[in-house]
């Protein structure tokens, strides 16, 4: 099976399970699990923030965050697709209270022009803006990179206004390793930041919410209440620390990876466009008068595994354990004609 489905779906490598199986734990809500606490101290250091907080999600640490960062009955402003409203089960409105003000972007990325424009004046009528949240790299939009200077300018405009500018990280390393920055110098550009674990990364679970010490306080109290809260936790923190301490620099190949990708489903009769390819996402539109469903079930035969992604839309996604084999594999069975 060629797995493109998602990068969630790895298996920790044989080396990661034994860095696991060897962590030292302890009860981590009474602070004592050493392998949790060398994998905030780690993921806090790396982004230059003063704390961090291990959850069981990126879900997790996106709400946590929006819960922290407003009071109900506020706006947060952020991408039409972005994760934090259409994959989080309504936990926007659900947790917090909140409402949310949708820019239309491109490519799933928010436009600092954009923002200024959609932020409320100081009026009874309007529901205050408070928050500002950016996906990079971003889902739905094909795993695009922000330009660094419209991260700067949005970070610029948060300030004015005294919004707080979170960064859903899910996939913040292979923008890092397109945007050339170092974890510290853009870790810099926003208050708040949640980087997962569990995708390109490749550890089993696991997510860190990374800001100042007291954010980080009070985020420990909403994780607690949304039953986050874990106890020899270390067992799988440790897979994260593995992951930042190794994984790092193995991103590109799954770019590379993607590219070729790419490349053989662009010349598919059935293909009617691939979005650009900069990271570790592929996303196919398919001719007219194609089903998503029904193309992925044809793939599938041809043991190609991938997801339908909106309408007449799928997407194919590189990772840890995707070869070139698989690559390989793609070129050779993927279906010469598609069955509407
Ligand atoms: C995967 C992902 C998350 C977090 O998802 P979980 O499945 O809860 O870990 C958050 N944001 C984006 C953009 C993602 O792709």
């Amino acid at each position: 099976m060629a797995d493109f489905r998602s990068d969630t779906v790895t298996q920790p490598t044989p080396k990661m399970k034994e860095f696991m199986f060897n962590a030292p734990l302890g009860d981590d809500i009474w602070g004592d699990d050493p392998s949790v606490n060398e994998l905030e101290a780690l993921g806090a250091e790396m982004f230059g923030k003063e704390a961090a907080v291990f959850c069981s999600s990126g879900t997790q640490t996106n709400q946590i965050a929006i819960k922290v960062h407003t009071q109900p009955g506020d706006e947060i402003i952020c991408h039409e697709e972005a994760h934090i409203y259409r994959y989080e089960g309504g936990g926007i409105a659900y947790n917090s209270g909140v409402s949310v003000r949708f820019l239309r972007g491109n490519y799933g990325r928010i436009n600092p022009d954009e923002i200024a424009a959609e932020i409320n004046p100081d009026d009874q009528h309007h529901p205050i803006t408070t928050m500002v949240s950016i996906e990079d790299t971003s889902n739905r939009g094909g795993g695009m990179v922000y330009d660094v200077n419209d991260i700067q300018r949005i970070s610029e405009i948060c300030k004015q206004h005294n919004l707080k500018f979170h960064l859903d990280g899910a996939r913040v390393f292979n923008a890092l390793a397109i945007n050339g920055l170092t974890p510290k110098e853009y870790g810099a550009y926003f208050d708040t930041i949640s980087v997962c674990l569990s995708k390109g990364l490749g550890a089993p679970v696991g997510s860190l919410l990374l800001g100042p010490a007291d954010f980080i306080q009070k985020a420990r109290r909403v994780r607690k209440v949304f039953g986050g809260a874990m106890r020899q936790a270390g067992i799988i923190a440790s897979g994260g620390t593995y992951a930042l301490k190794n994984h790092l620099d193995r991103l590109k190949d799954d770019h590379r990876r993607a590219s070729q990708t790419a490349e053989i489903l662009k010349e598919q009769n059935w293909v009617k466009e691939v979005l650009p390819v900069q990271t570790n996402i592929v996303v196919v539109l398919l001719q007219d008068g194609l089903d998503e469903y029904k193309v992925v079930e044809q793939l599938a035969k041809k043991d190609i595994l991938c997801v339908p992604f909106g309408k007449k839309r799928i997407r194919l996604t590189t990772h840890l354990d995707l070869t070139d084999e698989d690559i390989e594999h793609l070129r050779n069975h993927v279906p010469k004609e598609m069955n509407a």
